[in-house]
């Protein structure tokens, strides 16, 4: 199969209310707690598991690294399907604070943009100031997303590879940043997708999102 062929559209990729009615739920049963379920939100959140250079999306949040100098994992594999292009771009950035978020063109990868963002190192012994920086990953680039005018935003799951961030922790940080963003009203993203690429990550937005 080609590389074109193995690429999703966003058509493929299913919304939560396409999830909830295939388990045969209306939506979830407000797992979060703080947040009611909302079937407006369920139609604008996808969630899909697999390879997030193959996504046919305005924008990839890559999980970067302060250097933006490419690195191992997910960063890696974005870096090695968009090109020598996107390290150059890269470059030119002069790096990127932890819990901020810088945006590229997405050069030969499917998607037109990546937004990188430099996750925490799990902090065991401050985990609050882990859980600040994260919400900060995941708030700034839905904010350069909605002012680059991306419509369609696919996450990784920032900081639970390397990083150590323990995933179902990784996935309240995730689910809530993006239900209180697109609770606000004021973004024109039109789809917020979570991508989960190993088991931990899948069992963690099971149990988030069940
Ligand atoms: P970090 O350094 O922020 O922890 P990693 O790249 O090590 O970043 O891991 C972040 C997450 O990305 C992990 O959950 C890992 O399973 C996932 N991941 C790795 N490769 C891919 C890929 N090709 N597509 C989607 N997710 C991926």
């Amino acid at each position: 199969m080609s590389s074109a062929a193995a690429t999703q559209s966003l058509a493929d990729i299913p919304t939560l209310t396409q999830v909830y009615r295939s388990a045969g739920r209306r939506q979830a049963a407000s797992s979060t707690g703080d947040f009611p379920p909302s079937a407006a939100i369920n139609a604008r959140v996808g969630l899909v598991n697999g390879d997030i250079t193959k996504l046919c999306v305005d924008a990839l949040v890559n999980a970067a690294n302060t250097s933006l100098s490419g690195g191992g994992g997910v960063d890696g594999a974005m870096h090695r399907a968009a090109g020598p292009g996107l390290l150059a771009e890269c470059r030119l950035l002069r790096g990127c604070p932890t819990g901020e978020a810088r945006i590229t063109r997405g050069y030969r990868l499917p998607a037109k943009h990546v937004i990188h963002t430099a996750g925490p190192i799990y902090d065991h012994i401050d985990p609050q100031r882990s859980e600040r920086l994260l919400r900060s990953c995941y708030e700034k680039s839905l904010e350069l997303a909605d002012a680059c005018g991306v419509k369609s935003l696919a996450f990784s799951s920032i900081s639970t590879g390397v990083y150590g961030y323990p995933s179902m922790d990784a996935a309240k940080v995730a689910c809530e940043t993006v239900r209180k963003y697109l609770d606000r009203g004021s973004s024109a993203l039109e789809r917020v997708v979570f991508v989960t690429f190993e088991q931990k990550g899948v069992a963690a937005y099971a149990e988030m999102l069940p």
